[in-house]
């Protein structure tokens, strides 16, 4: 309604000031200045029941040069909200603001969460990794800065550890970024990211040794319910096969050929 009763008042307004000057024009009346109508909102009072959107953090990799980088995620239809680059001292670019939408996410699924655009970051990190074929490690430097920028956004946002995410996590089928060089180990470590209780996985592995596997069922179910997407068809099937390697990617980067094995279900059992 208050637009409207703005546009009436000036409407009005306009006219008798229109009349005005009419009348007065033989006196010299000039161009009468029109100030727009000023909105005035208090913002004194601020609510207690709030949180921020952003719920979720997206890690990549560019899989292209520092220029390149820039240029893709700044003049394309693909863009994340920082890129972290490669050099000696790593330089942090913001390129969406925080409370806007980056496109970095593309389809994508974390628990019953899907499209992470919406609410998630997205931090891009300079690496000549490819799809799959070619991992390039990620320098020292580049991992010191994000735990940097990491901390910073968990912390302003609150978002939980085991909603900081690589793409390979939220798209399986289609992305391998950040690969099994990112050392989501050191995220962990810093309070930044999940991992799993390793005495425990220890534990599971040696008992699964013993007695033998659980079934493709069992493993599909626990893998939803760390977050994947996952078809729940007790099959092993290539979807599947996919979800397993990102995770083999994240927690077992040692080996990642999508077969289910003692040591990745008892790490997928003790996940924290
Ligand atoms: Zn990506």
């Amino acid at each position: 309604m208050l637009p409207l009763n703005i546009k009436i008042r000036s409407r009005r307004m306009a006219i008798s000031l229109a009349g005005a000057c009419a009348t007065l024009f033989l006196a010299g009346c000039a161009t009468v200045p029109t100030e727009p109508p000023k909105l005035n909102i208090d913002r004194s009072i601020q609510a207690q029941a709030q949180d921020s959107r952003v719920e979720f953090v997206v890690l990549h990799y560019t899989s292209a040069s520092n220029e390149r980088s820039l240029e893709l995620l700044s003049r394309r239809n693909v863009s994340s909200h920082y890129l972290i680059t490669d050099e000696p001292v790593p330089r942090i670019y913001q390129l969406v603001d925080e409370s806007r939408r980056a496109w970095h996410a593309g389809v994508s699924q974390w628990f019953d969460r899907s499209n992470l655009n919406a609410a998630s970051i997205g931090i891009e990190i300079v690496n000549a990794g490819g799809s799959g074929l070619f991992w390039a490690p990620y320098s020292n430097a580049q991992i010191e800065t994000l735990l940097l920028l990491l901390a910073d956004i968990v912390q302003r946002h609150q978002i939980k550890d085991h909603n900081v995410v690589g793409h390979s996590d939220i798209a399986p089928q289609r992305k391998v970024d950040p690969g099994p060089l990112f050392p989501w180990k050191k995220l962990a470590d810093a309070g930044l990211a999940r991992w799993y209780d390793e005495t425990l996985a220890e534990q599971h592995r040696s008992a699964f040794e013993r007695q033998g596997l659980p079934g493709i069922g069992w493993m599909q179910q626990q893998l939803e319910k760390a977050g994947y997407e996952v078809p729940r068809h007790g099959k092993l099937d290539k979807a599947t096969q996919n979800v397993l390697i990102a995770f083999q990617m994240r927690y077992r980067p040692r080996l990642y050929d999508g077969v289910p094995d003692a040591e990745t279900l008892a790490i997928l059992k003790s996940l924290q």
